[in-house]
C-alpha cells in the first residue's frame, strides 16, 4: 500500500517557528514568527506519522483536553508540518487567483458558496497583506529584505499556481479554530471506522457511521506522470498539505497490513503490527499492567 507513496515527489513548506496571534478582528491566528526561515519539505515522506499526528490531535480536542495544551500541540504540528494550506485547499480551483471570484464547494469554515478573490484572500491575512506584480505568468512577490522567503519564492515559480506561492509568504495565517475543526473531523472519521469494525454495533449505527464516511468527500488531489530518471513518476498534485493529509489517511485507514488503532493506556492513535496488539509502545504496555496488577486479587 505504502508503494502508492514511493514515487511521489510532493512538497510542502514548512517555517522554522510559528506562534499564535490574535488579529484586530478579535480572532487567534497561527502564522510564522519573524525571522523564522521557510524549508520545502516532503511531508509523505512519512505518511503514516502525519496521520497519527493528525488523528491524535483531533482525539485530544475530543478529549476535551485543556485549551493551552491542545494549541501547544497544535503548534507543534505546525513546527514539524507546516500550516494546513486551507487557502488552496477550500476552493474547487486552487488556481483561484486567476479569477475574480472564489468558488467554494460545501465546506465546515465558509457559508458563501463564492466570494470575491481579494475578500477572500483577506481571510488568509489578518496582519498584512502581500502586494504582488503581475507579468503574464510571471509573479514577482514584494519580498523585499526578506532573502529567505525570496529564495523559497524562486523555486516554486514554475510549478505551482500562485495562490499556493501565497500561502508560503511569510505573512500568510490560519484561523486556530478552522485547523481545530479540520483536526477534529480527521479524529471523528478515525474513530468511525474504528468502532465499525471494534464494537458490536446494530445495522442503525453501522449505517450511521457509513454515512459518516461519505461525509469525508471534499475535493480530490490530481495526479500526473513525470518523466523523469530510469522510470516514470507518479506525481501527485497536492495544493495544501490538508489534501496530503486526507489522501494519506485514505490510504492508510485501509489498509489491511497494518490496523491502526488506540492505546489501552493512553488513548492515542497507533499502528498496530500485529492484530492483537493493545498498546503504542512498551512503555505503555507497563504502565496499563502496573496500574491494573491488583485488579484480579
Ligand atoms: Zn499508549
Amino acid at each position: 500500500m505504502m508503494d502508492l507513496f514511493k514515487n511521489i515527489s510532493t512538497f510542502w513548506v514548512r517555517f522554522s517557528d510559528y506562534h499564535i496571534r490574535t488579529a484586530d478582528n478579535g480572532k487567534q491566528y497561527l502564522t510564522a514568527v519573524d525571522g523564522a526561515t521557510p524549508e520545502m519539505i516532503y511531508p509523505l515522506d512519512n505518511a503514516k506519522q502525519l496521520v497519527l499526528d493528525a488523528v491524535n490531535i483531533g482525539l485530544a480536542i475530543m478529549g476535551k483536553k485543556p485549551r493551552p495544551l491542545i494549541e501547544q500541540d497544535i503548534l507543534k504540528f505546525a513546527r514539524n508540518y507546516g500550516l494546513l494550506g486551507l487557502m488552496t485547499a477550500l476552493p474547487t480551483t486552487p488556481r483561484f487567483m486567476d479569477y475574480h471570484y472564489v468558488y467554494l464547494p460545501k465546506n465546515d469554515f465558509i457559508r458563501a458558496e463564492s466570494m470575491e478573490t481579494e475578500a477572500y484572500t483577506d481571510l488568509f491575512f489578518p496582519f498584512k497583506k502581500p502586494t504582488y506584480r503581475k507579468d503574464g505568468d510571471y509573479v514577482e512577490w514584494d519580498v523585499e529584505g526578506d532573502v529567505p522567503v525570496q529564495a523559497l519564492m524562486l523555486t516554486c515559480h514554475a510549478y505551482t499556481p500562485i495562490a499556493m506561492q501565497m500561502s508560503f509568504l511569510r505573512e500568510y495565517a490560519e484561523d486556530i479554530e478552522w485547523q481545530k475543526k479540520v483536526f477534529k473531523s480527521f479524529a471523528f472519521n478515525f474513530l468511525s471506522v474504528f468502532f465499525y469494525y471494534n464494537d458490536p454495533l446494530t445495522e442503525d449505527e453501522k449505517e450511521t457511521l457509513r454515512w459518516g464516511m461519505r461525509m469525508f468527500e471534499g475535493s480530490s488531489p490530481t495526479c500526473h506522470i513525470a518523466l523523469e530518471g530510469d522510470s516514470p513518476v507518479l506525481v501527485w498534485d497536492f495544493h495544501s498539505l490538508l489534501h496530503a493529509i486526507q489522501m494519506a489517511f485514505a490510504f492508510t485507514l485501509t489498509d489491511p497490513q497494518s490496523p491502526i488503532k488506540i492505546c489501552d493506556n493512553c488513548d492515542k492513535a497507533f499502528f498496530a503490527s500485529q492484530q492483537d496488539q493493545k498498546f503504542c509502545s512498551d512503555r505503555c504496555g507497563r504502565h496499563y499492567r502496573a496500574k491494573h496488577k491488583n485488579d484480579d486479587k
